[in-house]
């Protein structure tokens, strides 16, 4: 997503550029869904707002949130300008942008893997994609964007590291909604002892049910998997309840880290990083997405302004998109330290004590190596 956000917004300003996308499917059902309000000038910018809106997207009015109390309180996009977010139909998502990209000058390599990348001399990238069953391919760029996800594998062989500040881990399921009881158009947030609970009504009248706590947690307790998870989910107030009458449809979960880490550094002489290969965030912010869309515009200003020069060193963009980083762990401490039940769970211990230090990021840190 990301990278088919860089790509459209290059060739649109200069297609004069030969820019090449490659990249494989997730091979996964596609989770994460949430969008708010402020998305909608990203796709404008992105050129895909009017495709967007016709395409079936079921609108969020807010969010309902037993955070902090046993009782729902409710924030709503009312008074927001941008009117409502969305509840997105994730793989009719890629698609648009994917076609988008395909429209203009990008060159798809659809189902190529980034393999191996190295820098040469101070000017050049070169790299090697592989496919099944065709002959690799090598090559040579003047820049190269990573957009491989929490992956980050393309900045991570030229050098960079992953920074951790959790380990945060969903287990997913998906749901039907009987037809005479569509989804509430509202995401609903529980937090339990142990993590916390999300749901959200899809288009065609899904539901997507997520349990979110930590890789121990799971480890310990076999919540990843069918028969603990689904009693966790029945020992929820508010969310269980929303499911009454719901088709299960698969009792596959989907077990994905949904961590809040970056990468050290997010841009290097002839290379930079964008959505979750840059950062990525809890999705309690709802912000993975739009995050993915902004560093991709955001990455294509500064490549198309320097990319006349050698060895382009995108230094602002890698500063600024640090900065919204730091910003958005701030907000996350915050909203975790909200929750002041659960005293004695190891969950919230670790996020409160997160909260409470005057070093945070250094706390963090050391809590998850601890
Ligand atoms: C369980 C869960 C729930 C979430 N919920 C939300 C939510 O409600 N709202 C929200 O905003 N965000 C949410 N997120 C986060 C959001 O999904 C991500 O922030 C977003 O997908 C990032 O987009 P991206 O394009 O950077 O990475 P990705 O979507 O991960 O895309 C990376 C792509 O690169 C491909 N790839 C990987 N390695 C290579 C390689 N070497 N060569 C070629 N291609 C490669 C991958 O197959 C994939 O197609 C959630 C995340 C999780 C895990």
């Amino acid at each position: 997503m990301a990278g088919c956000a860089t790509a459209i917004a290059i060739a649109s300003r200069r297609p004069d550029l030969t820019v090449w996308l490659a990249g494989v499917p997730h091979g996964r059902p596609p989770v994460g869904e949430s969008i708010p309000p402020d998305s909608r000038p990203l796709l404008e910018r992105l050129g895909v707002l009017a495709d967007f809106l016709a395409d079936g997207h079921q609108p969020c009015l807010g969010s309902a949130s037993a955070w902090g109390s046993a009782a729902l309180g409710h924030n709503d996009f009312l008074t927001n300008p941008y009117g409502t977010g969305w509840h997105l139909d994730r793989a009719r998502f890629e698609q648009l942008l994917l076609d988008r990209a395909r429209s203009g000058t990008t060159r798809v390599l659809a189902g190529w893997t980034a393999r191996t990348v190295a820098a040469q001399g101070s000017r050049l990238i070169q790299f090697t994609l592989t496919s099944p069953g065709q002959a690799p391919l090598t090559g040579t760029a003047g820049f190269v964007v990573d957009a491989t996800g929490s992956a980050a594998s393309i900045g991570r062989q030229l050098a960079a590291v992953h920074r951790w500040h959790d380990r945060l881990v969903l287990a997913t399921a998906f749901f039907r909604a009987p037809e005479a009881a569509p989804p509430s158009r509202l995401t609903v947030l529980e937090a339990t002892e142990d993590g916390w609970w999300y749901l959200a009504g899809l288009p065609g009248n899904r539901l997507t049910v997520a349990f979110a706590s930590d890789s121990e947690h799971f480890r310990d307790t076999g919540t990843a998997r069918w028969p603990a998870w689904v009693q966790g989910l029945a020992d929820t107030r508010h969310i269980a309840r929303r499911l009454s009458g719901s088709q299960l449809l698969s009792r596959e979960l989907v077990n994905l880290s949904a961590s809040s880490r970056r990468l050290e550094p997010i841009a290097g002489p002839g290379w930079l990083a964008v959505g979750d290969a840059a950062c990525s965030y809890d999705p309690l912010s709802a912000q993975g997405i739009h995050q993915a869309l902004h560093t991709g515009l955001a990455a294509a200003d500064e490549i198309c302004a320097g990319l006349s020069g050698p060895g382009l060193v995108c230094a602002d963009y890698a500063a600024r998109t640090a900065a919204d980083f730091e910003e958005y762990l701030a907000n996350h401490r915050h909203l975790y330290a909200a929750e002041q039940r659960f005293a004695g769970s190891p969950f919230w211990q670790r996020r409160r004590a997160a909260g409470t230090t005057t070093s945070p990021q250094r706390q963090m840190l050391s809590t998850v190596v601890s």
